[in-house]
């Protein structure tokens, strides 16, 4: 009954774990998650204020597929004045999430015989894309001695003539990895005189700790046309169930063909949730998003330090994001099974790193409070301690 096509697709891992701790919360189990890749933090006041003035005002009809004009308007300022990125208004679109954008983005622009290379460890949804649009993914590995990062040598062995694409992702989840300037420059040298487009998303821009946020569009022209530009506001002003997020290329034709995709599938996206997206890009919201980013720096540190006293576990502290990409390998070399017991037997969620292309670690999102943080590391540590 099912086509070949779905039955290439797996589940989300990171959904997954989120559930299955939801579920045994709601058992009554005393379980501790640190599954969840959003924030725990409410949106903020001035974006729930816009939403509930859409509704009242009746802004709650179909609207442009591609996004109302205000609204594509506020995201070229936002990518011109935080990202020194200059697109007009045909060339973005705004769509139901960052992964949704992937979604359209890697229908128009992948197919049989295509291949697109997604640096590991990686975003669980990345290969599953690549592989519903029939083209086949490339691993480069990277891990803790690289900080998570590839070279551009990994990257020149890994082009062949079939490459279509690099996913880059800054900050990284899952490492927090962040791509300085001059790396990407690198790789941009690297890509010169290919047809290689570069998919950047850049979801936790708003969340860097040590050193500065680049957009991969920015660093040259060669960069700017080849690089789709990938973001949204569910980790920066916590609007997760939201579901907003938009791409911008500098080839306004794909942003065409991704509209016709999404003028017969989805349609425009929620028309409340366009207007709430407004001032959560204006800069109205910025002084929650620097709230919720000194937060997540405390806590990061908190963690790190935690974990690196734990004997056979080590955690890199992340320049980015809300994740550790914890080390297990003097433990375990089977991450599913040291997660599903660690669930089991001491009521922690974490996500196995096999999910993410690289065996030997597990995910750890600090995205929840500094309470539950050390108690969930103490039990880890116990865990550890008694592991066999
Ligand atoms: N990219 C990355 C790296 C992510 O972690 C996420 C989080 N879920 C997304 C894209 C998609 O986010 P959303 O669909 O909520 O905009
Ligand atoms: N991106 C988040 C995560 O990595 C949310 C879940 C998902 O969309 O996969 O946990």
């Amino acid at each position: 009954m099912l086509t070949k096509r779905i039955n290439t697709l797996s589940e989300s891992i990171t959904i997954a774990v989120t559930a299955l701790a939801q579920e045994l919360k709601a058992q009554g189990k005393d379980i501790i998650s640190f599954s969840a890749g959003e924030p725990d933090f409410g949106t903020p006041q001035v974006i729930k204020d816009a939403a509930i003035k859409a509704i009242n005002d009746n802004f709650t009809k179909y609207t442009a597929v591609d996004g109302i004009p205000a609204l594509k308007q506020a995201v070229c300022d936002k990518l011109k004045r935080e990202n020194g990125l200059d697109y007009a208004l045909n060339q973005v679109i705004v769509n139901n999430g960052a992964k949704h954008s992937l979604f359209n983005l890697m229908q128009a622009t992948i197919e049989e015989g295509d291949e697109v290379i997604i640096p590991a460890p990686f975003w669980v949804t990345y290969p599953e894309l690549v592989l519903y649009s029939g083209g086949t993914p490339v691993e480069i590995m990277t891990d803790d001695a690289s900080g998570f990062k590839i070279t551009p040598e990994q990257l020149t062995a890994a082009i062949t003539p079939k490459t279509k694409m690099l996913i880059l992702t800054t900050p990284s989840n899952p490492t927090g990895a962040v791509y300085s300037k001059d790396e990407l420059i690198a790789i941009g040298k690297v890509l010169e005189g290919t047809d290689i487009l570069v998919a950047s998303d850049e979801m936790y821009e708003k969340l860097v700790y040590v050193g500065e946020f680049t957009s991969a569009a920015s660093i040259s022209d060669d960069m700017f046309k080849r690089t789709i530009t990938i973001n949204g506001l569910s980790k920066s002003v916590a609007m997760t169930g939201w579901r907003f997020g938009y791409m911008a290329a500098a080839d306004s034709k794909l942003i065409q063909a991704t509209k016709k995709l999404q003028s017969q599938s989805t349609s425009n996206i929620n028309s409340i949730t366009q207007m709430a997206a407004i001032p959560g890009l204006d800069g109205s919201a910025d002084a929650d998003i620097e709230m919720m980013r000194i937060a997540f720096k405390q806590r990061r540190d908190v963690a790190v330090k935690m974990f690196n006293e734990i004997d056979g576990l080590s955690v890199l502290s992340p320049d980015g994001a809300f994740y550790l990409f914890v080390n297990i390998k003097e433990v375990s070399n089977d991450s599913l099974e040291f997660c599903k017991r660690l669930l089991e037997e001491s009521e922690v969620a974490v996500v196995p790193g096999v999910g993410f292309g690289s065996e030997g670690y597990f995910r750890f999102s600090f995205a929840t409070s500094m309470e539950n943080i050390e108690k969930g590391i103490k039990r880890i540590e116990a865990f550890v301690k008694n592991y066999k």
